[in-house]
């Protein structure tokens, strides 16, 4: 479907939790944030009914992302219905990797079509300092698992923190190669201003507005038109049609600042 200024909007990127097994410091709270309850989670029920409802209108491209999507039990489960779903080509998901070299291969079996795998640095110490409580080690594991077990393409997500990583983006295209990876640059940015997107370095990341091509669905039921904007709708479930064509028809030409929400609650 075209929003308001003819950009075809045909990605729907799903949160599926607000919890983590990681504290990245560009990301979380170091000490961890308040847990929604179960009660207030959508089910993978409705977040299946929601991705139904979104192909019908031109949605083919559907994300799984978090907090970290491989916590939450029997997200596998959830692939496999998505799978079933006629309509959408490209069925990806988003994950720290410390989970993978577990449920790469029942993932791949669900029929995952596609990975990116979130990885700043080689270095194992400045690993653990960048996600506070990660082994490197578990992630080089899990891109080996995700290999192994036939994922094909898979992304390794880069976020380029100056000082902190930005010499070493040299070293990872080489490891990319090495390990048949396609490297995707994030520039840093903090979600309450558009324009902090450091726009120092070369990345495919963040997009620019006039591409943008997205909604999102947050774990809690709401649909965000725009990362950076604090408009979002509670999902209807007796009316999905309009619950998703108010939030496309609502996207704004550009986005200026997003003061509600942080990235593990919106799954970047
Ligand atoms: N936990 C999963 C992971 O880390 O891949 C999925 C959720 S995470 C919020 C999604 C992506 O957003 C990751 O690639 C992460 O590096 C990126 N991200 C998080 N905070 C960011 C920030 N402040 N600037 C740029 N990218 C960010
Ligand atoms: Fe967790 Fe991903 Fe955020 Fe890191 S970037 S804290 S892994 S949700």
């Amino acid at each position: 479907m075209l929003d308001q200024y003819k950009r075809r909007i045909h990605y729907l990127r799903i949160s599926v939790t607000d919890r983590c097994n990681l504290r990245c410091v560009y990301c979380m709270p170091e000490e961890g944030v308040q847990m929604k309850s179960h009660h207030n989670i959508l089910s993978y029920e409705r977040i299946v009914d929601v991705a139904r409802e979104a192909v019908k209108l031109g949605i083919d491209k559907v994300r799984l992302t978090g907090g970290e999507p491989l916590v939450r039990k029997g997200i596998c489960d959830l692939v496999e219905q998505l799978k079933k779903i006629p309509g959408i080509a490209d069925l990806s998901l988003t994950t720290n990797g410390v989970l993978l070299p577990h449920m790469a291969e029942e993932l791949k079996m669900a029929g995952l079509d596609r990975l990116n795998v979130s990885l700043d640095t080689l270095n194992g110490e400045k690993y653990k300092r960048l996600t506070r409580v990660g082994d490197l080690s578990h992630v080089l594991r899990g891109i080996a698992a995700a290999k192994r077990s036939g994922f094909k393409g898979t992304k390794l997500n880069m976020v380029i923190i100056p000082g902190i990583n930005d010499d070493e983006v040299e070293a990872m295209k080489l490891f990319c190669r090495q390990q048949g990876l396609v490297l995707q640059r994030i520039n840093h940015y903090s979600l309450d201003r558009l324009d902090s997107i450091n726009r120092e370095y070369e990345a495919e990341r963040p997009l620019a507005c006039s591409c943008c091509n997205r909604i999102r669905l947050t774990a809690d039921g709401k649909i965000k038109p725009c990362l950076f904007s604090d408009i979002e709708y509670k999902v209807d479930f007796s009316d999905l049609e309009t619950s998703l064509k108010r939030a496309i028809m609502s996207k704004p030409q550009q986005g200026v600042a997003c003061q509600s929400r942080e990235n593990w609650q919106i799954g970047g």
